[in-house]
């Protein structure tokens, strides 16, 4: 066996560091784990940068593919698709593809499930792929959500939109509240 003093400190170039991200799922035991390169989120960075987060919702949600589909094909971008769209199916099932706000469970009439995923802090800015940052809703309430840019209160667990409207979660089962800086 070699000994400690035997052990030499590489540095590594950049683009070969990686990075381990946690994003934590609808189930309290259960978390996705997954590596990314530098270079895997300077491209991710720069994919989401002049896109509209509608769009972008809607690859993760329908694997829709927009006009910059050439660039989203990347493997490396497809992986973090898959990834967010996998966080966001769970959900889905846990709410019974419900809209956590209205509750109405949309398409089931004709056969189908319309719900959701929306993300409270916008993935373009935030990257942010947990559970916790993540909204199962209708997709009236997501139109809306997108129009107004409602302000989420992560104390009270409300939407509240410039008119003055207030909505809170109907049915919540996975989104934390924070109170005094600490989660609930
Ligand atoms: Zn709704
Ligand atoms: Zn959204």
């Amino acid at each position: 066996m070699r000994s400690q003093e035997d052990r030499s400190m590489i540095r590594l170039p950049k683009e070969s560091k990686e990075f381990l991200a946690i994003y934590t799922t609808a189930y309290e035991d259960s978390c996705i784990f997954e590596t990314f390169t530098t270079t895997e989120i300077d491209l991710l960075k720069q994919v989401v940068k002049n896109q509209s987060e509608r769009l972008l919702e809607s690859n993760f949600n329908f694997d829709i593919l927009d006009i910059d589909s050439h660039i989203l094909e990347d493997n490396r971008i497809v992986k973090i698709r898959k990834l967010n769209r996998k966080i966001g199916d769970n959900l889905k099932l846990l709410y019974g593809y419900r809209c956590q706000i209205c509750g109405q469970i949309i398409g089931e009439h004709y056969g189908a499930h319309a719900v959701e995923a929306h993300h409270i802090d916008y993935y373009i800015s935030s990257l942010n792929n947990d559970a916790n940052n993540q909204l199962i809703v209708c997709p009236n309430h997501h139109s809306i959500i997108h129009e107004l840019n409602p302000i989420f209160d992560r104390k009270k667990l409300t939407y509240n939109y410039p008119n003055g409207i207030q909505e809170g979660l109907l049915i919540n089962q996975h989104i934390y509240m924070y109170l005094n800086n600490k989660l609930f």
